[in-house]
This record gives C-alpha cells, sequence and structure tokens, in this order.
C-alpha cells in the first residue's frame, strides 16, 4: 500500500540532535536544538516549577479534559504577561484567546484561523532566514509563504533598508509575521526606534502583523522589556495576532504550554471570533493537555512564584549573554581567530548566527563532534564553563581550515 511514499528528509533542526546521540565522542557538544541547559550541560527545571508542581499534587487535581479553548485562568494570565495588564485591550476585555500545544500550535491555530477568516489576503510574509518550522507550518494551514528581507549576511546584522522597501512594497493588508524578541534563527532583533518605524509601515500599508513570542524573558532577562514590540504595537492601535510559547521562559518544552490570542474590536467581537478559534481546534485536537497549563498558571498567579520565575529567567538570560562575553573573548582576544565576531555579543536569546559557512560546521561535527545547525546558528545555552574553551578552539581550527 505505501510503496509509492517516499522517504522524507529528516528535520533539519531535530536531525542534529540524532548524530549528536550517535557520536560516541566523550567532547561532543550539543548547539542544535534550542533548550535550554544549565553550566554542567544539563536541562534545567526551574525551582518555581518544581514549587508549582508540589501545589497542585497537593491541591489532588483531577485529570478531567479542559475546555476547547484550555484552562481559563491561564489563557487569561498568559494575554495580561503579553499585553500587559493595565492594556487597553485588557482593562476592556477584547483580547480572543485560546490555550495551544505551545508556540508551534498557537501559529497553526493562528494559521488555520487566518486562512479561513482573515478577508483581505492568503499570503503570509516571513522573515528571511525564519525558524525552520514557519513555512511547514503556514502552508499546511492554508496560508500562502512568501519572504520579506531580514538579515544582511555581510553586517551579520539587520537589513533594516531591505526590511523596509519589501515591507513598502508588499500588496496592501497582506498578513506579516514578526519576532517579537530573540530572532530566530539569527539572534538580531530591531531596535525600539526602528520597531517604530516597522509599526509606521505596518499602519500605512494596512498589514496585518503577526506576533511570534517564543522566548518573552528570556531575551534581556524581562518579560515587560522582551514585550516592548508587542505592547508598541498596541498602543500605536494595531489589531494583531499573537503567538507564546512557555517552552523556553518556564523551561515547559515538553509541556507544550502556549496561547493563540487575537486583538479584537470589543467584547461582543471577541466572543464571535473566540466561538470560531473553537471551531479551528475542536477537529484537530478537541482540547489542550492540562497539566502544563496548570503548572504555568500557578506560577502566573501566585505573586511569590512570579517573583521568583523572574529571577530565574533572568538567571537563564544571564547565563547566556556571559556565554556570549567569554566567546567573543576567546575568539576575538586569545584565539585571534580570522572574521569579525563582535555579533556573539550584540546578538540576542538563544541563538547566535556565528557566521560559520557549511563547511566549517561540517568539519566541526566531523572533526571535533560539534553538532550545529548547517546555517551556522549555535544555541548559545549549549556553551558552559566546561565547553567553552572546547568549542572556541575548535571554532578557530575550522576557520583557519
Ligand atoms: N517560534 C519560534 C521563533 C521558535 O524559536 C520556537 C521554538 N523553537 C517556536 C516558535 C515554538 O516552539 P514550541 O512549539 O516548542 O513552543
Amino acid at each position: 500500500t505505501w510503496s509509492t511514499v517516499p522517504a522524507g528528509p529528516p528535520d533539519p533542526i531535530l536531525g542534529v540532535s540524532e548524530a549528536f546521540k550517535a557520536d560516541k565522542d566523550p567532547r561532543k557538544i550539543n548547539l542544535g536544538v534550542g533548550a535550554y541547559r544549565d553550566d554542567q550541560g544539563k536541562p534545567y527545571v526551574l525551582n518555581c516549577v518544581k514549587k508549582a508542581e508540589e501545589i497542585l499534587t497537593a491541591s489532588k487535581p483531577d485529570k478531567e479534559y479542559l475546555p476547547i479553548s484550555g484552562l481559563p485562568e491561564f489563557t487569561k494570565n498568559a494575554a495580561k504577561l503579553a499585553y500587559g495588564a493595565d492594556s487597553i485591550p485588557i482593562a476592556s476585555n477584547s483580547v480572543a484567546v485560546v490555550q495551544s500545544i505551545s508556540g508551534t500550535g498557537a501559529l497553526r491555530i493562528g494559521g488555520a484561523f487566518l486562512g479561513r477568516f482573515y478577508p483581505h489576503a492568503k499570503t503570509i510574509y516571513l522573515p528571511t532566514p525564519s525558524w525552520g518550522n514557519h513555512t511547514p507550518i503556514f502552508r499546511d494551514s492554508g496560508l500562502e509563504v512568501k519572504t520579506y528581507r531580514y538579515f544582511d549576511k555581510k553586517t551579520v546584522g539587520l537589513d533594516f533598508a531591505g526590511l523596509k522597501e519589501d515591507l513598502k512594497n508588499i500588496p496592501e493588508k497582506s498578513i506579516v509575521l514578526l519576532h517579537a524578541c530573540a530572532h530566530n534563527p539569527t539572534g538580531v532583533d530591531p531596535t525600539p526606534e526602528q520597531w517604530k518605524e516597522i509599526s509606521d509601515i505596518i499602519k500605512e500599508k494596512q498589514l496585518f502583523p503577526f506576533f511570534d513570542m517564543a522566548y518573552q524573558g528570556f531575551a534581556s532577562g524581562d518579560t515587560t522589556r522582551d514585550a516592548f514590540a508587542v505592547r508598541y504595537f498596541i498602543e500605536q492601535g494595531h489589531q494583531i495576532a499573537l503567538s507564546q510559547s512557555f517552552a523556553k521562559n518556564m523551561g515547559l518544552y515538553g509541556e507544550r504550554v502556549g496561547a493563540f490570542s487575537l486583538v479584537t474590536e470589543s467584547p461582543e467581537e471577541k466572543a464571535r471570533v473566540e466561538s470560531q478559534l473553537k471551531i479551528v481546534i475542536r477537529p484537530m485536537y478537541s482540547n489542550p493537555p492540562l497539566h502544563g497549563a496548570q503548572i504555568a498558571n500557578t506560577i502566573l498567579s501566585n505573586a511569590s512564584l512570579y517573583g521568583e520565575w523572574e529571577t530565574e529567567v533572568k538567571g537563564m538570560a544571564d547565563r547566556i549573554i556571559s556565554m556570549r562575553e567569554k566567546l567573543y573573548d576567546m575568539l576575538s582576544g586569545d584565539l585571534k581567530t580570522p572574521g569579525e565576531w563582535s555579533h556573539i555579543k550584540s546578538q540576542i536569546g538563544m541563538f547566535s548566527f556565528t557566521g560559520l559557512q557549511p563547511g566549517q560546521t561540517k568539519a566541526l561535527a566531523e572533526k571535533a563532534h560539534i553538532y550545529m545547525t548547517a546555517d551556522g546558528r549555535i544555541s548559545m545555552a549549549g556553551l558552559n564553563g566546561g565547553n567553552i574553551e572546547y568549542f572556541a578552539e575548535s571554532v578557530d581550527k575550522a576557520v583557519r581550515g
């Protein structure tokens, strides 16, 4: 029956982990997948998460189904975290929000909803490059995917002129995907001033902004600061779509906790939109998982756990920032590795787009047992006090050929 099914390629990101697992060398390093590691290279369960789980266990919860749109307290608190508790859409009860299977699920719900109901366009524009899963998510949700310029390989920074020119030239009312902070894979974000210009163009061209916020708190260590773009757009009167993930900022990767929201005109419009979001969700997976949303909600609704969470998010962000500084110092200082490496320090969030070429990343895997995606993206969280020197020396060798 399946003789005509061709073998598909391995996932470009998760495939890196498979190659890493198969490698038996004790020096091996996995910088492929974007999951936080502590300074011993171990997965990290946040203390606030452990405490939330204890509180939950003590409350002896049942395992009943959640509603189609998820745990109502969780979605309310998630929206407050993103938009700000005092923001107009929250205060006026006009944010339509549903729980999602982490950020991926939120993007997929959003894509499907826009495909069905956004009246003006069926094309979404993604930055080049973007997270590798964006294109298949939106294509499978029934949208056409096109791109706008974002990254400048020459400066290893933002191609702001190219970005503006492209946004000005795409058809009016198109959908535009924006990374709210900690752009993946480049680690390059617009400055607040640049966001203001982007907002102006989007307004002028009546484009529809769809924010993907997978790293709130993870970029700067401050959840409010990382929400700047989203909140600025809201203040400017944009009706946005928003995907949120709690995978990184609460370390809840496998629990699949997220939310999708749309800013609407009124509570009445919000209710209509929510009813249709439920109709999108019901045939996909009926209703979302319970446990992770309960954990996240316990943290978001308990002042002392919330405070602890903020400290822990900052701790993760700071460790990554310190790895950036160390790596930069080693490459440009001690090793004098040919090339310009300051982007390692200026990039933001979990990833650094190193500028390493495919031949060099291949050599790093084969000779040094160091694994990253072929585009030269490294997860900074995979570096630690124990392996950063070996990594820097190996990069130096690969660059010198
Ligand atoms: N968007 C971006 C930009 C991401 O980097 C990620 C995680 N790699 C996601 C969305 C979604 O991840 P998850 O489904 O695990 O929340």
